[in-house]
């Protein structure tokens, strides 16, 4: 068994993006600051962190397992190539066969000569209502690693475009929908197109939670309640996304806890269960990861 109790399903528990994005803030590798946000996230009981940090991303396995050791957060690692923007040279070398492969090896043997192993693919993208060839290839690729070793496949979206056509394109490539997650939809906020998604059969994540600069919480909060009342909560995961110095505690943001403390009664306010909550924080997971 992967995972049990919280889980947070789409962070980054150290990443750098900074030269691309042309800011320090997006190199995310402060360690006993994120020790403490985890501990005191698992005394609340979040007890996983899916971790999507992949190829190109600033992936570091030992500080990632330096952060499990110091903290008891069980943590999930992943393989795959994010998103054009961010790809390393050999996504635009090598073919689709070989960059399967390279997932492949992280799923069987390991990640970056350790002998951690990635649980699942992701997060991969398209581009802001773009999907180039480079990044169909990827996803081509996606699919060959995923048919052959079963993991589960996580995406990113550039606020939330592209989502269906991710969902079309899975479903063409006969990927059972139910082993994918669409990421980053509640960036859509439009309830309409995430429930056409879900009934497609795929899972989705709102898991930008707190990043009120891009889509109030008020928002994720009245959507989250349709998809309730539609009945496809079971299908939803939640996460915040975090990904810069300024979103933890020690530099005035937000902080890991945010979800619990406070989106958690926001949804409660809006007559989103606690039955619903619960299976969006420990049951979706759990039945996710551990098949
Ligand atoms: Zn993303």
């Amino acid at each position: 068994m992967l995972i049990d109790g919280m889980t947070y399903m789409h962070e980054h528990t150290t990443l750098d993006l900074s030269e691309v994005k042309n800011t320090e803030d997006c190199q995310l590798d402060v360690f006993s600051e994120t020790v403490e946000e985890y501990k005191k996230l698992y005394k609340k009981g979040v007890k996983n962190i899916i971790d999507v940090t992949n190829f190109g991303m600033g992936r570091n396995i030992p500080f990632v397992e330096k952060v499990t050791k110091a903290s008891g957060m069980n943590i999930i690692y992943a393989t795959g190539f994010y998103q054009e923007d961010f790809y390393p040279i050999q996504v635009f070398r090598e073919t689709r066969e070989q960059l399967a492969e390279r997932m492949i090896k992280d799923i069987t043997e390991g990640i970056k000569g350790t002998h951690i192993t990635a649980d699942i693919i992701g997060e991969i993208g398209t581009s802001f209502n773009k999907w180039t060839e480079t990044e169909k290839k990827v996803f081509e690729a996606v699919v060959i690693a995923h048919k052959e070793t079963n993991k589960p496949i996580t995406t990113h979206t550039s606020i939330g475009t592209l989502g269906q056509e991710q969902v079309d394109f899975f479903k063409g490539k006969q990927v059972a929908l139910d082993r994918v997650i669409i990421g980053h939809v509640d960036l859509t906020g439009d309830a309409d197109y995430i429930l056409k998604m879900l009934r497609d059969g795929v899972y989705v994540a709102f898991d930008t939670v707190g990043k009120e600069s891009y889509m109030p919480d008020r928002t994720r909060a009245e959507i989250l309640k349709k998809i309730q009342d539609a009945g496809y909560i079971e299908r939803v995961f939640l996460s915040m996304d975090i990904t810069r110095k300024s979103h933890l505690e020690y530099k005035g943001g937000i902080g890991y806890s945010f979800l619990l403390d406070s989106f958690v009664p926001l949804m409660q306010s809006y007559g989103i269960t606690d039955e619903s909550i619960e299976k969006m924080l420990v049951k979706n997971p759990i039945e996710f990861m551990n098949r």
